[in-house]
């Protein structure tokens, strides 16, 4: 690494998308440091980059780091995602996803950090009002999750006008897939998320799968979601990254592919990338899931000039299958 990298501080940095970004960030010739308190990341997740074990809630630990780095930006990947589990325990995920975030920002604005990059959610808009969503659909979030989210947008935004922060909102569809060269995947304890439920199933370390009702109002019953490949999350961040340093004040903008998958088709292109049989039952639909969530991701394309290198779902689940290969 070399000594003069522009430092940048990846809190959740041992997670899905913020360890995958450390790789992302190292390949760019930046200096990642991540911070994460491990309660959902995974220490090796983050490969030989810099660890500092520790939560964003905690101030003079912030205040320490940022006085020991002098960080170009902060990206904040560190938040509670499941949205079942947001309507069982919302106090978990307004204080994580909100309280704590207030705090990351304040204490990095008071130290003169200028530049956030926020992971947000295309779970703002709620049930969508019309076919493609784009940023200027109205912000609706139907659960915890979503509405965590929302707040703290809307947090950064004040801190905009307070302390001058420079931010870019990135609201993410599903995010799917895994580093192609098989080094990271996607581990959740307990797993909720469909791919790689689906491709426990096809592993047989799981009997089935479990479809979360099939009465939506799609073509055929199952809720539709537009995936995104890891990689391409990250480059975006990359870009805002860029583009932040370069000078731009503020950005929000979806990102996703535009193409919408039922869970039905997830399983059959899962079934058609691995060669094994995946078993599926109709279970009840999940609270809080709206029917059909697909990003209009033109914002970004003319914003960050991002054009996602694996748009298809196939190569998702084929880097994702990959990565399981590998033991854990
Ligand atoms: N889903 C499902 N069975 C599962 C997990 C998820 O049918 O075991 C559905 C879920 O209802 C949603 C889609 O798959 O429509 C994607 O869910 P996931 O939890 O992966 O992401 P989310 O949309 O909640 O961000």
């Amino acid at each position: 690494m070399p000594t003069n990298a522009k430092a940048v501080l990846v809190v959740g940095g041992a997670g899905f998308i913020g360890s995958h970004m450390v790789l992302n960030l190292r390949r760019a010739g930046y200096q990642p440091v991540v911070l994460d308190n491990l309660s959902k990341g995974h220490r090796d997740a983050v490969l030989d980059a810099e660890l500092i074990v520790g939560d964003m809630a905690d101030t003079a630990l912030l205040k320490e780091l940022f006085a020991r780095y002098s960080f170009a930006a902060v990206m904040h990947f560190a938040s509670f995602i499941e949205v079942g589990e947001s309507v069982k325990f919302p106090a978990k995920y307004y204080q994580n996803n909100v309280a704590a975030t207030v705090n990351l920002i304040e204490t990095m604005v008071k130290s003169g950090i200028k530049h956030f990059i926020f992971s947000s959610t295309a779970a703002v808009y709620g049930e969508p009002q019309y076919k493609t969503i784009t940023e200027a659909h109205p912000l609706a979030p139907i659960n915890p999750y979503g509405r965590s989210k929302r707040m703290a947008e809307e947090i950064i935004r004040d801190f905009a006008v307070s302390d001058g922060l420079n931010y870019a909102i990135l609201r993410y569809f599903n995010a799917a897939g895994a580093d192609p060269e098989g080094r990271l995947r996607e581990r959740h304890e307990p797993e909720s998320h469909l791919i790689p439920i689906v491709l426990q199933a096809a592993a047989g370390q799981r009997p089935n799968v479990t479809i979360y009702g099939d009465h939506y109002p799609t073509a055929d019953g199952t809720c539709i979601r537009d995936y995104v490949h890891v990689v391409d999350l990250c480059s975006a961040h990359l870009l805002a990254l860029n583009a932040l340093l370069k000078g731009k004040k503020q950005l929000v903008c979806n990102l996703g592919t535009g193409h919408g998958y039922s869970v039905i088709q997830v399983v059959n292109a899962a079934k058609r990338v691995t060669g094994r049989p995946i078993e599926t039952v109709v279970g009840q639909p999940r609270p809080g899931d709206p029917a059909i969530l697909v990003a209009d991701a033109s914002l970004a394309k003319q914003e960050l000039h991002w054009l996602p290198r694996y748009p298809d779902l196939d190569p998702m689940i084929e880097h994702a299958w990959k990565a399981m290969q590998k033991p854990a």
